[in-house]
């Protein structure tokens, strides 16, 4: 199963998104936003007056439906496209090739995150693809993974949830061998 290229990176902005919320917060400033914006390449209007607010106000829903089941998606998909009005039109831009955008260009930016999110989860909820999100494998760790990879490598939410998960089994080899 693949996916179109704006489904994947909806998804890999909704998680980063979601978790920047993890301690340590990596969203608390402006200038956090806009590197997000920068980033993940986002079109439209840039952040402004109360974007940093709103758009961290949707962490916490966005993790929720990444740690849904796909039945529990469902309807909170359904809501978010109902309450932004989405509206999804093919667009090109930038040079960049057919793709979807759910709501207008100068909608807030976190309502176009918000629908962005939402219209990727409709392909991965068709798909039958919610195993692509999982919790991090660290046992101590609320985060979210999203794993598009082939062979479904991946286990850990973070760079530094993998450098832990390698010291950690380190220590287990060393006290084994003690
Ligand atoms: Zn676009
Ligand atoms: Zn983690």
């Amino acid at each position: 199963m693949s996916f179109a290229s704006d489904t994947v990176e909806a998804l890999e902005s909704g998680v980063f998104l979601a978790n920047s919320e993890l301690e340590p917060d990596t969203l608390e400033t402006f200038e956090d936003l806009t590197e997000f914006y920068a980033r993940f390449e986002f079109s439209g209007r840039p952040p402004g007056e109360g974007d940093l607010e709103r758009v961290r106000a949707i962490r916490t829903p966005l993790r929720r439906l990444f740690s849904a089941t796909r039945d529990e998606a469902v309807p909170l998909v359904n809501a978010i496209l109902a309450e932004q009005h989405a509206l999804p039109r093919l667009v090109r831009h930038d040079g960049r090739d057919w793709h979807i955008h759910g709501t207008s260009d100068d909608a807030p930016l976190h309502a176009r995150i918000l629908v962005e999110t939402a219209m990727a989860m409709i392909d991965v909820i068709r798909a039958d693809e919610m195993t692509r999100l999982d919790r991090c494998a660290m046992d101590d760790c609320e985060g979210v993974v999203l794993d598009m990879s082939r062979n479904r490598s991946r286990k850990y939410c973070s760079p530094t949830c993998t450098n832990r998960a390698a010291v950690h089994a380190y220590r287990a080899r060393q006290a084994a061998e003690d």
